[in-house]
């Protein structure tokens, strides 16, 4: 079936993603630093990834499809990553021009495209149906892209995509780690290939040194509950008193461990679908977008996942954090917000900055 891989993993370049591999159905071998992290409460309110299904579809493929046999990882790019400074430039304190007048509130940057869960599952299945004509018959498959219970990370490291950071992103020494990833479960013998062989962070410890609440952990996982990311995204309620101050004015996850990485440098372009799109700098006035304003603004962007009322309170806290006079009145309109959540974290904005 070699000759099939290859086709297969043409059509995949030929579909944009820049990285295809195939492993085994085989068990992942690290499963159980999956199970430590749950058992340490590193999950944080996600509690979908600790139920039974949940944590026995991780640790075998083949209780998602039992017919799996080989598995396809790809990867498709998004933005790189800009390398500038992981803090406040200290020329802009205290700026009489607001934060979001200078555009410098921040977005993740796979997040400045279009929703990558709209644009990725048409490719995956255009890959199975060339697959499938070029065997001649049905074959049973099941896809993912961040949306099922696949430990993805593992998968592409033994599908030779590259090696998992201390961040613990997957990076290939030639395309970084700016990438999203999607597996595609077969069921059809491929030849698998042969695991990512190195582990290419040796000494550097920039990501540990550069994350601003310090949740990267020793065995190159998260404290989710800590991480910027989670708590501007899937966190769905308040954000810690304490922890406001380090989310800066990240208002949609957080690229800072990517961007100090070394391995970034070499990203490649974002695919055309993924390219930025979000109209920014984001204007003041948002603080005051209605449900239905908010849903129009963001109906193809990934924010939406966030909701209005997890937007907002990002929102403020990044102007909590800026302390700008002139977004004082705006706030003080937020700080009325029907939404408890916003109304709560724009009162502590206000707080920082009268
Ligand atoms: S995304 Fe941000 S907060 Fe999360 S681990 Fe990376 S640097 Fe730390
Ligand atoms: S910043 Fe350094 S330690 Fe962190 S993932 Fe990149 S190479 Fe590895």
């Amino acid at each position: 079936m070699k000759d099939l891989k290859q086709a297969i993993k043409e059509k995949a370049r030929q579909l944009g993603f820049i990285l295809a591999g195939v492993t085994s159905s085989d068990p992942p071998e690290h499963y159980e630093i999956y199970e430590a992290w749950l058992d340490k409460n590193h999950h944080g309110a996600m509690d979908y990834l600790a139920s039974e299904r949940n944590r026995s579809r991780r640790a075998d493929p083949k209780q998602i499809l039992p017919e799996c046999k080989s598995i396809l990882v790809l990867a498709l790019p998004y933005s790189p990553v800009s390398p500038s400074s992981p803090a406040l430039p200290p020329e802009e304190e205290g700026s009489p021009l607001s934060l979001w007048e200078r555009g410098r509130v921040r977005v993740a940057a796979y997040a400045l495209g279009d929703d990558y869960h709209d644009i990725i599952p048409p490719r995956l299945q255009e890959i199975v149906t060339f697959i499938e004509e070029q065997v001649g018959h049905p074959i049973p498959n099941r896809w993912y892209t961040d949306t099922g219970p696949i430990l993805e990370r593992e998968l592409a490291q033994r599908a030779g995509l590259g090696w998992i950071g201390k961040n613990s992103m997957l990076i290939h020494p030639h395309k970084g780690s700016t990438f999203l990833l999607a597996e595609i479960l077969l069921g059809i013998e491929l030849e698998p290939d042969n695991p990512f062989p190195t582990d290419h962070c040796g000494t550097c410890a920039r990501c540990l040194d550069a994350c601003p609440t310090q949740c990267i952990l020793p065995n190159r996982t998260l404290d989710a509950p800590r991480c910027i990311s989670y708590l501007t995204i899937e966190n769905k309620g308040g954000i810690p008193e304490d922890l406001r101050p380090h989310i800066q004015n990240w208002i949609f996850g957080c690229d800072i461990c990517q961007q100090v990485c070394p391995w970034n440098h070499f990203s490649p372009p974002a695919d055309p679908a993924l390219e930025p799109k979000i109209p920014l700098p984001i204007q003041t006035s948002d603080l005051l977008l209605s449900s239905s304003e908010f849903n129009q603004r963001f109906k193809r962007s990934p924010i939406k996942r966030a909701k209005r009322r997890g937007y907002l309170r990002n929102l403020a806290i990044a102007a909590g954090n800026r302390r700008v006079e002139n977004d004082i009145p705006i706030l003080e309109q937020a700080a009325q917000d029907e939404e408890e959540l916003v109304r709560i974290h724009a009162q502590w904005a206000l707080k920082n900055t009268g």
